[in-house]
């Protein structure tokens, strides 16, 4: 291991990941990431859904570069780790239907490649799904999927291949400002690093905790299943069902992997349930039977929960730590943190690329600074990421 690397990230998720490699790109190092199960968080349990759908033009920047750098990679590394499949949410309640014309046309000034699609498109489109006279439907045919464990290790072994040195197994232990520099600790081992990222998606807050440099940032638990129907499924583009909040998308070897289960509570890291609930699976078999009937008799592979972590304003917190020279965090993705991480890494790594300070570097980050809020720490509600606006609907 590095006695004194340039960077230390701690955290090997698809974000820690993401920002090794950008790091590596631009010359920055010697890097080391510590992680003490990478894939292990978030990352690991993803659907992997890229969809432009969204409430946030910057945001849509971001899920479009992003979106580009995994194409780009995958193709060359592990073409099976990206699809265009295309992305559907549809509709048939009075609130979710304008809900859906309002993004439409919002989206449309965005220039985003998402249209209105009525009854007859929306069932061509999803041909396995029973519908009912009211339902319409909003089609992005270029939205894609990853696979995001293989986007993270193919974002690991290129910065590897750089000399980024991942040091899986060990934990951060300690953390402390020493003059210019951080001092480190994992075990007995101390290094000391003048940039230090805290890349740990929801064990971020537990770090932040040691150097005493709290920002509005809470954890909450997300659920996901995979689904074997008879015979297997064909490609189909993800769809999200508003009126059900259940989501899915194709799956390797003709399974579906679904979700949502949104649990819009604060849970701590340490005490989570990592199981899926009864009642989540049993949700998705009321759905599959309601509204999939083709699928209906899918047996159930598998089911998870995972960590995602919401902010006050939905936005993730990239940068600067307020008050901790040289420390940063990357995070906060409410849910969308694979669609976002390349870019967002990327431009990070411009950030520290430029000694933590350029004006050009900050400024491509204004919306996500963690200091957007300083000194506002009190408790916030936890709305999903997978929305289509800022309405207070947590469906939409
Ligand atoms: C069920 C589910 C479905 C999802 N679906 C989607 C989707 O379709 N599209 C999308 O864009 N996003 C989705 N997300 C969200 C996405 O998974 C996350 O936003 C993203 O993976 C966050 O990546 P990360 O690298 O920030 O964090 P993580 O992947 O959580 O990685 C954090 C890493 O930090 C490590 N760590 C922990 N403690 C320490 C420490 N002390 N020191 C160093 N390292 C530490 C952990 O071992 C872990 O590897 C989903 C999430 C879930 C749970």
């Amino acid at each position: 291991m590095l006695e004194t690397p340039e960077v230390v990230v701690l955290g090997a998720g698809v974000a820690g990941s993401a920002l090794a490699y950008h790091l590596a790109r631009r010359g920055v190092g010697p890097v080391v990431i510590f992680d003490p199960q990478p894939l292990s968080g978030a990352t690991g349990r993803a659907a992997g859904i890229l969809t432009e759908q969204l409430w946030d033009p910057w945001d849509i920047e971001l899920v479009r570069e992003t979106k580009e750098e995994y194409r780009s990679l995958s193709a060359s590394r592990d073409p099976s780790a990206y699809a265009v499949n295309g992305f559907v949410r549809w509709a048939s309640g009075p609130d979710a239907l304008r809900s859906l014309d309002a993004a439409a046309e919002r989206l449309r000034c965005w220039s985003v490649d998402a249209r209105p699609i009525d009854l007859g498109e929306l069932s061509r489109v999803a041909p396995y799904a029973r519908f009912e006279a009211e339902h319409r439907g909003l089609y992005s045919p270029g939205d894609a999927i990853v696979t995001p464990s293989s986007i993270a290790t193919i974002y690991l072994d290129l910065a590897r291949a750089s000399g980024v040195s991942l040091e899986a197994g060990s934990a951060m232990t300690s953390l402390a400002s020493g003059g210019e520099r951080w001092e480190v600790g994992a075990g007995s081992t101390r290094i000391r690093t003048r940039h230090v990222v805290v890349a740990a998606g929801a064990w971020s807050l537990g770090i932040l905790r040691r150097i005493h440099r709290m920002v509005p940032m809470v954890p909450y638990r997300t659920q996901a299943a995979v689904l074997r129907p008879e015979p297997g499924a064909d490609v189909f583009p993800s769809f999200h069902d508003l009126d059900e909040d259940v989501y899915a998308r194709p799956d390797s070897r003709g399974r579906v992997l679904a979700g949502d289960g949104t649990e819009l509570v604060a849970v701590d890291p340490e005490r989570a349930r990592w199981a899926a609930d009864a009642s989540f699976e049993a949700h998705l078999a009321e759905v599959f039977d309601r509204r999939l009937p083709v699928w209906k008799e899918a047996r159930l592979e598998g089911s998870w929960a995972g960590l995602c972590l919401a902010t006050p304003d939905r936005r993730p917190l990239i940068g600067p730590l307020p008050g901790a020279e040289g420390a940063y965090l990357l995070g906060g993705f409410n849910g969308f943190g694979v669609m976002r991480a390349g870019a967002a890494a990327a431009r990070l790594a411009d950030l520290i690329a430029s000694g933590g300070s350029g004006t050009k570097e900050l400024a491509a980050l204004a919306p996500v600074l963690p200091s957007r809020f300083r000194g506002e720490l009190g408790p916030f509600p936890i709305r999903p990421g997978f929305t289509l606006d800022e309405g207070p609907d947590p469906r939409f």
